[in-house]
């Protein structure tokens, strides 16, 4: 016996789906598809995700419209049914993380260091920041506030 999603879908065969440890299955209902001003019936997605180390595959196994008085159904059973193929199966590689200050990726930096809150910096940028910073003569504006904005003739610099 495997633990699978029952799925009966209007005006779909059931759809039987595996449960697995390495996938998420999600089941989105636009009740409502005039909220953006688009005019259509209401519909259903069944997607997921499947995670293989650093890509996933984005999966798809159905998607359809409702109409009145149609019901969707959903339970979580253990049975043996044969699962229901995949529509969609697509692998998904993440793009390589850069450095935000002059762009390298990570793969061509010795270290990136990411805040996880959308700022990160290269080993290289830090150097050069830390070299600003000790030479105290590219300030701008307020006296603690470093501007690296003409960033050409900051970058070109030579250590002294
Ligand atoms: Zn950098």
């Amino acid at each position: 016996m495997k633990r699978q999603f029952h799925i009966q879908a209007p005006g779909r065969e059931p759809i039987v789906i595996d449960i697995n440890d390495k996938e998420s299955v999600n089941i989105r209902v636009d009740t409502a598809p005039t909220a953006f001003g688009h005019v259509g019936p209401s519909t259903f997605r069944i997607d997921g995700l499947r995670w293989a180390g650093k890509d996933h595959f984005h999966l798809g196994w159905g998607a359809g419209e409702f109409a009145l008085n149609d019901i969707f159904s959903v339970a979580l059973v253990e049975d043996n049914l044969t699962a229901t193929p995949l529509e969609k199966e697509e692998r998904y590689t993440a793009p390589e993380k850069n450095c935000l200050f002059c762009h390298k990726t990570q793969s061509n930096v010795r270290y990136l260091i990411d805040s996880g809150v959308l700022a990160r910096i290269c080993d290289e940028c830090v150097a050069k920041c830390q070299r600003a910073i000790d030479e105290r003569k590219f300030t701008t504006g307020s006296d603690n506030v470093i501007s690296v904005k003409n960033k050409k003739a900051w970058w070109r610099r030579k250590k002294k």
